[in-house]
């Protein structure tokens, strides 16, 4: 493990990210190593459940034929509520439950052993048990390597490729990632719960391998951010992310959160009977594309979480589609520098100029002001109330007397709820500007 320049590239962290990375560069015939500290390949990985298999098109075609899928979405959800309401928009397609389908429920430990499995059968070599601990730089400054908690030994070579998670330790000591701040950031927490396949299938109106997603608004007491419920084979996976910063302040705990999503009117009927398998706690990346790192430094590249690559913009969270493409553009990068002998900042420039052409930076340009909008207070404390009680509004019947009419409701919900009919415009303009 100590040979100087033993590999031509070095991938740290066997997440979606690390493997697409090592998968490209195995695949044009460089040595690559991966190193995880997990003792499997997703082994650490927390996430929501749901994963969007369009980037793999071109990388494992018909990969939906292998991937270890739970169930494939059929029905998504978004749905805004206040303590006792609920409004949702539910979208039911046949075609994504037919290949080349839209999005997965997957386990992570399943997903992120297939794909570094993907990547070692190309020939990657993957070291498991193992924490990067530090950068190894010649005398210019140049990343030559990393250091690792096996006796301090070393890997070598001429680019490294930090795909080492949110909150990235690599990007960080190679001075890539702007200040951390707590804002930039969102916790997400989830339980899995068991629940028969039977009675999935019945309580979310879906058979066999199909699935559902369900996001959520006006679920976290004010802490912006927002909820989730996702079926899987034989288990649900419930949970919240919310702001880092407006958690402490509002002295709530994660868990406290969950329980009252799981116990809402609209919720609890779909989990009736459930047990609880297991929870888990994780950071989110969501300040979105003006809090990325440089993606690229001498001798060194950054992608997927490690460079806050997680799409977080109201009506998505997409993560691991965005860490494969990062992951998998940063491998051709390095395989292209390698070729030329130039593993230099400037030789590793293409990485960049690629994602810009792809999804990956050009959903989170166009939605960079998105955050802002979803995260703010009316669209997080109002907003879902205001909906709620328009529907209403609009759907109780008042016999003998005669129906308000939408104009009327719409200023009564309103004003109940603090919002005047001019902010009402200004966001839904804002709004139609950022998604339209
Ligand atoms: C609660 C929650 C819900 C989410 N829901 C979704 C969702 O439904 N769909 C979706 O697409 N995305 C979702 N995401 C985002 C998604 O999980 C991430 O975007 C995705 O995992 C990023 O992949 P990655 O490979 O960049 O990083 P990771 O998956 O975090 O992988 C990083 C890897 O690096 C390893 N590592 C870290 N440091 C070191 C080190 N020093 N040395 C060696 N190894 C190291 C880790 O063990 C890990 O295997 C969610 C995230 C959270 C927290």
């Amino acid at each position: 493990m100590t040979e100087p320049s033993a590999f031509d590239a070095v991938v740290v962290g066997a997440g979606p990210a690390g493997s697409a990375a090592a998968l490209a560069l195995a695949r044009a015939g460089r040595s690559v190593v991966m190193v995880e500290r997990g003792p499997f390949a997703g082994s650490k990985n927390v996430y929501g459940g749901v994963v969007y298999g369009r980037v793999l098109d071109d990388i494992i075609p018909t990969w939906w034929n292998e991937v270890p899928v739970e169930r494939w979405v059929v029905r998504r959800s978004t749905m805004m509520m206040t303590e006792d309401q609920s409004l949702a928009i539910d979208y039911r397609s046949h075609a994504w439950g037919v290949a080349p389908y839209n999005g997965m429920t997957t386990v992570r430990s399943h997903f992120d052993s297939w794909l570094a499995g993907q990547a070692t059968e190309a020939g990657a070599q993957l070291v498991t048990s193992t924490v990067a601990t530090g950068l190894v730089r010649d005398s210019a400054g140049r990343v030559i390597g990393i250091r690792t908690d096996r006796d301090g030994a070393e890997l070598r070579a001429p680019v490294v490729i930090a795909c080492d998670g949110v909150n990235s330790l690599l990007a960080k000591e190679a001075g890539l990632l702007p200040r951390a701040e707590a804002s930039h950031y969102t916790l997400g927490v989830k339980e899995v719960l068991d629940l028969p396949a039977e009675a999935i299938n019945e309580r979310f109106g879906v058979r066999g391998h199909e699935g559902v997603d369900i996001e959520i608004l006006g679920c976290t007491r004010g802490i912006p951010g927002g909820g989730f419920l996702y079926t899987n084979a034989e288990t649900v996976s419930v949970g919240v992310v919310v702001s880092l910063p407006h958690l402490a302040e509002a002295k709530v705990r994660p868990e406290e959160l969950i329980a009252d999503l799981k116990a809402h009117p609209s919720i609890a009927p779909y989990l009736r009977g459930s047990h609880l398998r297991e929870y888990a706690a994780h950071l989110v990346p969501e300040g979105g594309y003006d809090t990325m790192p440089t993606l690229a430094a001498d001798g060194m590249m950054v992608a997927g979480d490690a460079a806050a690559m997680t799409l977080a913009a109201g009506l998505w969270l997409e993560g691991v589609n965005f860490a494969i493409g990062s992951g998998y553009a940063a491998g051709r990068a390095a395989d292209r520098a390698i070729a030329v002998g130039d593993c230099s900042a400037r030789g590793l420039a293409s990485y960049r100029a690629d994602l810009e052409n792809q999804f990956v930076l050009a959903d989170h340009k166009r939605l960079r002001k998105a955050p802002a909008l979803v995260l703010s207070e009316r669209v997080q404390q109002r907003y879902p109330g205001l909906l709620c009680d328009l529907a209403e509004g609009m759907f109780t019947v008042t016999n003998p007397t005669p129906k308000a009419g939408g104009l009327r409701v719409t200023r009564a919900a309103a004003a109940k709820h603090g919002v005047k009919l001019r902010e009402l415009a200004v966001d839904t303009i804002r709004g139609m500007r950022i998604f339209g």
